[in-house]
């Protein structure tokens, strides 16, 4: 499955050791996502993450991604870096995200802060915002429709993200949660939409003699495949290939493939 990258992630790491980026590694790995705002009107992902850098060491609070409407900005390594690591989102002591995900937010989730208010385009703060939190579950093979969470659930007598900021530009919570999903699917490219590959035929050219009256099946080399043709006994069928992994009748699965698509069964032949 792939994933439409409609937007660049840029890195700005923070200086690490510091109080706001341990630089350890998330553990178990990521599991879900904590959706944030920064509940500052106006202020950037730059100027967020440049606050960050300048009080690496005042403070522990942290988040992995700002995005506002101009990029994504990842300060605490999520995606751009081979090992993502922790970072300081929600506070420990908080036991919804324990309950909910089996983990605490800061071992196994990506904080993912939404910039808005102030000259920020809202609209496509948002649309990076939504696809940035649709890639994440991409990435780490999450369901987009039960692996984010806002802040203000986990913590709610302290926080009202993401609801306030994006109650700025006029939407809610829950559109953002159907967002997501929408653009999760508008962004994988289906592979059940299209046929399943066929069966693996090894090529090799020839003829062969039914010593039976043989059905030629349509598709698969399987007796539940349709069955194209029947031919008496001592008809010669032209073939282009074989396969070794056939449905097995009377323990041989090898059945030969013509050159239609059709597949007869090589215990039914003599070549
Ligand atoms: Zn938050």
């Amino acid at each position: 499955m792939d994933f439409q990258l409609k937007y660049q992630i840029n890195q700005r790491y923070l200086t690490k050791p510091s109080k706001r980026r341990s630089g350890f590694p998330m553990s178990p790995g990521v599991k879900f996502l904590v959706a944030h705002d920064t509940g500052n009107p106006g202020s950037t992902a730059s100027g967020n993450v440049n606050w960050y850098e300048d009080t690496r060491d005042e403070q522990s609070a942290s988040a992995h991604l700002f995005v506002d409407d101009r990029q994504i900005l990842e300060c605490v390594p999520a995606f751009t870096s081979s090992v993502p690591e922790k970072a300081w989102h929600v506070r420990y002591s908080m036991p919804t995200d324990d309950q909910l995900f089996g983990h605490d937010a800061n071992d196994a989730a990506i904080g993912v802060e939404y910039c808005f208010g102030g000259r920020i385009d809202d609209d496509e703060a948002y649309r990076k915002y939504v696809w940035v939190l649709a890639y994440a579950c991409f990435r780490y093979d999450l369901d987009p429709s039960n692996s984010i969470v806002g802040h203000f659930f986990l913590d709610p007598r302290r926080r009202t993200d993401p609801v306030t900021g994006l109650a700025h530009s006029r939407r809610t919570y829950e559109q953002l949660l159907r967002d997501v999903v929408f653009e999760f699917e508008e962004c994988t490219t289906d592979d059940t939409i299209n046929p399943p590959p066929g069966p693996m035929v090894i090529e090799q050219t020839g003829e062969a003699v039914t010593t039976v009256r043989l059905n030629i099946r349509r598709g698969a080399p399987n007796t539940r495949s349709p069955v194209h043709e029947t031919v008496p006994r001592g008809t010669v069928l032209s073939f282009i290939g074989f396969v070794e992994d056939g449905q097995s009748v009377n323990g041989n699965s090898v059945w030969y493939a013509d050159n239609n698509g059709n597949f007869f069964w090589s215990g039914g032949v003599i070549v």
